[in-house]
């Protein structure tokens, strides 16, 4: 068995090196991503790991698929970019990365109390000998309601790291919302339906899957619909929101604060030194960021809410795991259901 794995960080060196040496897998392994000038690297190949910044299209596809690779795995949770059903009509089998979803949920939590707290303007203000208390009065979570969009197993983690800070027991209020309400999430929070959690919530975090159905949900007429002065989180893709109308939230002030993890288009810009380049973007997304990042209440940090050692190390196994399981008994539990 010959697997290709791309994108491959250092610190996944080692673990993807170690499980190919354990299985006799041949390895060719690269940081670069995978796209149409490096495609060529998987000749040969039975399986194609990668992270999530690879080129998935249709071309880079027929291009695998000619070199004989069955499997494609990717090491993230996330897997719009990885043109699922083009491939599958090629005959590819598909995995998406699986790892404890501790990491994200704790880092949602930081982004909460960070934007309650006006952390980034302490930061920066005490970094300036401001040291003030203008405009850092907070909030205490106690008090407050939280509405969480997506209770898998991210937003369902989030939600029970937040059972400590009083919910269910002071006065805080955990409201959910998810297609498929699970009962696990019933015993300690209320599934509303969306126009209340967004009608009565004081701070809303968006844990969906970037599906064609939840792209640019976060637009104008749902922000319309969310208290004044909420604080909106996206820890999971840029695309949910509709950065025009958020931008514009964040504008008026109808938005609190904004933290995002990720950004619309930041494939190809996230993960990657840009210090001493130009950065162009169709659309001028990486334009709309840096003046979204202008302001004091808008947090922005480099798609990392995922990168723990613990994460980290478990979705580089997935990779690897994931196509070996498929190759020699035909199944893996983290095969993407179509
Ligand atoms: P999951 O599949 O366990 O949970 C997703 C939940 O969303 C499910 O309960 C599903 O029923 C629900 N859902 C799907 N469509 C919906 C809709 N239209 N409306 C409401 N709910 C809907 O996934 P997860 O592991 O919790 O991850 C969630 C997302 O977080 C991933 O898809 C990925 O995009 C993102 N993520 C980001 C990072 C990061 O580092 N920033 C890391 C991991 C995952």
């Amino acid at each position: 068995m010959k697997i290709a794995a791309y994108e491959v960080r250092p610190d996944e060196k080692p673990v993807i090196e170690g499980l190919c040496k354990k299985y006799g897998i041949e390895l060719i392994s690269t940081p670069a991503n995978l796209d149409k000038t490096t495609a060529h690297m998987a000749a040969g190949c039975d399986g194609v790991t990668t992270l999530g910044q690879s080129d998935y299209s249709n071309a880079v596809l027929d291009e695998l698929k000619g070199y004989g690779v069955q499997v494609l795995a990717s090491r993230c949770v996330g897997y719009n970019h990885m043109n699922c059903d083009y491939a599958r009509s090629l005959g590819f089998r598909l995995c998406n990365g699986a790892y404890a979803p501790n990491g994200v949920a704790e880092y949602t939590v930081m982004a909460i109390l960070m934007c309650i707290r006006k952390f980034k303007k302490a930061l920066y203000n005490t970094n300036d000998n401001d040291f003030t208390l203008k405009g850092k009065m907070g909030r205490e979570l106690r008090t407050m309601t939280v509405g969480v969009m997506g209770t898998g197993k991210i937003g369902f983690t989030i939600i029970k790291c937040l059972s400590g800070f009083g919910c269910n027991y002071m006065g805080m209020k955990v409201l959910a919302y998810d297609l498929y309400p699970n009962d696990s999430g019933k015993a300690i929070a209320e599934y509303v339906d969306l126009d209340t959690l967004y009608r009565e919530s004081d701070i809303i975090t968006i844990h969906t899957p970037l599906l064609p159905e939840t792209t640019g949900m976060i637009d104008r007429e749902a922000i319309a619909k969310m208290k004044d002065g909420v604080v909106f989180i996206d820890n999971a893709r840029g695309e949910l929101m509709d950065i025009d109308a958020v931008t514009e939230a964040v504008e008026s002030g109808k938005f609190g604060a904004l933290f995002m993890d990720a950004f619309p288009g930041e494939t190809g810009i996230i993960h990657v030194p840009h210090d001493e380049d130009i950065i162009r973007t169709p659309g001028m997304p990486y334009f709309k960021l840096k003046y979204l990042r202008s302001f004091v209440n808008v947090y922005h940090t480099p798609h990392m809410a995922f990168f723990t050692e613990e994460a980290a190390e478990q979705m580089a196994e997935c990779g690897v795991n994931s196509i070996y399981e498929i190759l020699t008994e035909g199944k893996s539990k983290h095969e993407i259901p179509c």
